[in-house]
């Protein structure tokens, strides 16, 4: 039965801050919402898996050893002070070059994700911040959700990119836009509390 609803996020930029080609997963990159966001989305019973393109582990920038060690790191630091976990943290390590099937918008993270949690997909979110990410979560039939901090994403060319076509997405009830992870959490919670599923 699949019945685990899931919360998926991007890292970055929307777990925690970019740091470009960098192997950096740590409480200090966090958004100031990211931990109070996941202890409500916790509590209201999902799993919470982070995926990201790393591509450049396959560009030689770091390995695979020292993103995974400081995803421990910082798993258990956040488990130490916040009394849970991520439950899962997958990557891709590949060059665009390599054509891979686990690269975002590519839903091979996702298989992965299934093949370990008998994940409800049409139930479960994929947050992110970029065109891109809505492309992924429509592909693995995931709910799209966006976070677009006013304060922050206008500073990241990026997001600032791709806004108007998010916003056309949205128009179309494609996509959820919210402007914090914490506003999302908070409208997760109310429905959780209503003893009914978020739908778009
Ligand atoms: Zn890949």
């Amino acid at each position: 039965m699949h019945n685990l609803k899931a919360i998926i996020f991007d890292k970055d930029d929307t777990f925690m801050k970019d740091q470009v080609y960098s192997p950096s997963i740590s409480v200090d990159l966090l958004f100031e919402d990211t931990v109070q966001s996941c202890k409500i989305f916790h509590d209201c019973g999902y799993f919470l898996f982070i995926i990201s393109n790393q591509s450049g582990i396959e560009r030689g920038y770091f390995n695979e050893q020292e993103l995974l060690s400081n995803f421990i790191d910082f798993n258990n630091k956040l488990f130490l002070s916040n009394g849970f976990r991520i439950d899962g943290f997958f990557y891709c390590p590949h060059d665009p070059s390599s054509l891979c099937l686990c690269r975002k918008p590519n839903i091979g993270m996702y298989y992965q994700i299934k093949a370990l949690f008998q994940i409800d997909t049409k139930n479960s979110f994929y947050i992110g911040d970029r065109l891109a990410d809505i492309e992924f979560a429509q592909n693995a039939g995931l709910v799209p959700v966006i976070i677009h901090r006013p304060d922050y994403s206008y500073k990241h060319q990026s997001t600032y990119d791709d806004m108007d076509l998010i916003e056309q997405e949205e128009e179309n009830e494609h996509v959820a836009i919210f402007p914090s992870l914490l506003s999302f959490s908070q409208t997760i919670e109310k429905f959780y509390k209503k003893n009914t599923n978020f739908v778009l």
